[in-house]
């Protein structure tokens, strides 16, 4: 088997079957998600030397010290946020690859996407316009301040971590909406699960997670 065969054999639609076998084990149930991570080519959301990794459950460097999400923290963040509910609007926080934001863009009517790196905005754009996904809109700005001229939304995902829930972002959901973020400094942040409700938001702990710091300002 040559290097090339060997390649086409870590990337193909088997080593996603055992990739979807171990979310299952890991406890992801909602049929959305799974169909949505079986559907799609993770392998072309990183570059070619990390393709053969790709269906590996972690995360892999995106560059500009970045990562693309383990793809059990993306089904379970998709998961927690989607519930059992259907959702017309999600913004997501932080387009890195562009992986996450297809899957979402696979369960709901439309994503609104904002990244502070321009040049993975860029080509998570090039890559999501070439799966025909069009669905989704990218924003190079700081997500920090959410997208308030597409506000409300049904639901937020923030996928690098603030050290407080932001109060800008609980703002931009619409009573009874959902947003699933990192909470913390490295080390010891936990996954939260967010409620926009009439008077505030109610909040409850997920699970330990590891994420990059949600900065400010763009690049
Ligand atoms: N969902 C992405 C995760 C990328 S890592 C994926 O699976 O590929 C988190 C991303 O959040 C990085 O690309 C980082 O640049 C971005 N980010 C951090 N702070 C941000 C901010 N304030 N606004 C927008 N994006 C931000």
């Amino acid at each position: 088997m040559n290097v090339r065969q060997r390649q086409d054999g870590m990337t193909s639609p088997r080593a996603r079957e055992r990739l979807l076998q171990r979310l299952r084990k890991q406890g992801i149930q909602h049929p959305g998600v799974l169909a949505a991570m079986r559907n799609l080519p993770r392998h072309l959301f990183v570059e070619e030397a990390l393709a053969s990794r790709a269906y590996e459950d972690t995360a892999l460097p995106i560059g500009h010290g970045q990562t693309i999400s383990q793809p059990y923290i993306v089904a379970r963040m998709s998961e927690a946020l989607l519930g059992g509910r259907n959702m017309e609007t999600v913004l997501e926080i932080g387009t890195g690859s562009g992986y996450q934001t297809a899957v979402l863009a696979s369960l709901v009517r439309r994503v609104y996407t904002v990244e502070r790196i321009h040049a993975l905005l860029d080509q998570a754009q090039r890559r999501l316009r070439g799966m025909q996904l069009r669905n989704i809109r990218c924003k190079h700005s700081d997500g920090s301040i959410g997208l308030p001229e597409y506000a409300p939304f049904d639901g937020i995902l923030v996928t690098a971590a603030p050290e407080g829930i932001p109060r800008s972002l609980v703002n931009q959901l619409e009573v009874g909406g959902r947003m699933v973020l990192p909470l913390g400094q490295p080390g010891e942040q936990a996954l939260v699960r967010v409620v926009r409700t009439y008077s505030g938001y109610d909040y409850e702990i997920l699970e330990r997670v590891t994420f990059v710091p949600l900065l400010g300002g763009t690049a």
